[in-house]
């Protein structure tokens, strides 16, 4: 498998693209690098943790002396010669998230990103949720006028039936409707009432060579997606895994995780099979560069980046450099 940069020059920005046997998949981050409170993902990390985690992680994921970690919200486009494939929807534009600065009332390029590669939104034949939070639904929907509508008209909304079911349940015993941060309501709902999701067992084939694997834990029906290629596995791990700090301390617990035992318990399952087979992973919440596969070194895992073509210098949001978010 190789991956290459690719320049998109009238954005100012380089997207990777990693090529898989046909498949050709570009990552695209709905957010980069964005300098995260460690603690508000993170809560149990003291100051000690924070400096052993800069030491052994990627440079410009940590900043233990501005007390944050990189973070960045990747969404993943698949093209073979087959279907078009939009992995997770990161968290959307015009969406009301008073309670998250950094998502509110967004205005970015997302939609011109993925044209500028080809791929307008009648393009897309699949659009998978891992799970229903509110930084993966987000460009399930676009406003138009006062109704939120499908953003991607002629997809297949494709969703694991458990995690569904779980959080409509969560929205229709919410007494204030703002199930999600709102997103229930402005991302997942409209869905249901248009086009509809295809509420798939979590192990469902979405398509020849792209399936659903069960990953329960940080959200009831959370699952990972894996393409199966002539030169191996992609293994999209959705919320899995948040940071490449985690792959060092198997103890550090995401604050948003529902069920942070049954986390833990996926994400070695996962993280030991995809060392073992040499799986090239594609991680939602690492800054790039995004492919990598894992080695198993002791108790623990490193992220080891697949080499990229790279001419020239890369643009701004290819470099390990953590960016403050806008309203935060
Ligand atoms: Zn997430």
């Amino acid at each position: 498998m190789k991956v290459t940069r690719r320049r998109i020059g009238e954005l100012g920005i380089d997207l990777e693209q990693l090529r898989a046997g046909q498949a050709v998949v570009t990552c695209i981050p709905d957010m980069a690098n964005v300098a995260w409170p460690a603690k508000a993902i993170f809560a149990g990390l003291s100051r000690e943790d924070l400096e052993a985690a800069a030491q052994r992680s990627p440079a410009g994921t940590v900043d233990s002396a501005g007390d944050t970690v990189a973070l960045s919200f990747n969404c993943y486009v698949i093209e073979t010669p087959h279907y078009v494939a939009l992995i997770d929807g990161g968290i959307g534009d015009g969406k009301e998230r008073p309670h998250r600065p950094a998502w509110h009332r967004r205005e970015t390029r997302f939609l011109d990103t993925l044209q500028a590669i080809g791929i307008s939104p009648e393009r897309v034949d699949i659009v998978i949720n891992t799970h229903l939070h509110a930084d993966h639904v987000g460009w399930n929907t676009r406003r138009e006028g006062e109704t939120w509508r499908p953003t991607f008209p002629n997809a297949r909304y494709v969703v694991a039936e458990a995690e569904l079911a779980h959080w409509t349940n969560v929205h229709e015993a919410s007494a204030d409707g703002n199930t999600l941060h709102g997103a229930f309501a402005d991302s997942v709902l409209p869905i249901i009432q248009s086009v509809g999701f295809e509420a798939v067992a979590s192990d469902a084939e979405v398509v020849a060579g792209l399936s659903l694997r069960s990953s329960p834990g940080h959200s009831p029906g959370m699952v990972v997606v894996a393409l199966d290629t002539n030169e191996g596995e992609v293994l999209f791990l959705a919320d899995a895994v948040h940071h490449p700090l985690q792959l060092g301390d198997d103890g550090i617990v995401c604050n948003f995780c529902e069920d942070p035992v049954q986390a833990r318990a996926t994400r070695l399952d996962l993280l030991g099979k995809a060392a073992a087979a040499g799986t090239v992973l594609a991680p939602y919440h690492f800054p790039a560069p995004v492919f990598g596969r894992l080695t198993a070194e002791a108790a623990s895992f490193r992220f080891v980046p697949l080499d990229i073509e790279m001419p020239g210098q890369p643009a701004p949001n290819m470099r390990a450099e953590m960016r403050r978010p806008e309203g935060n």
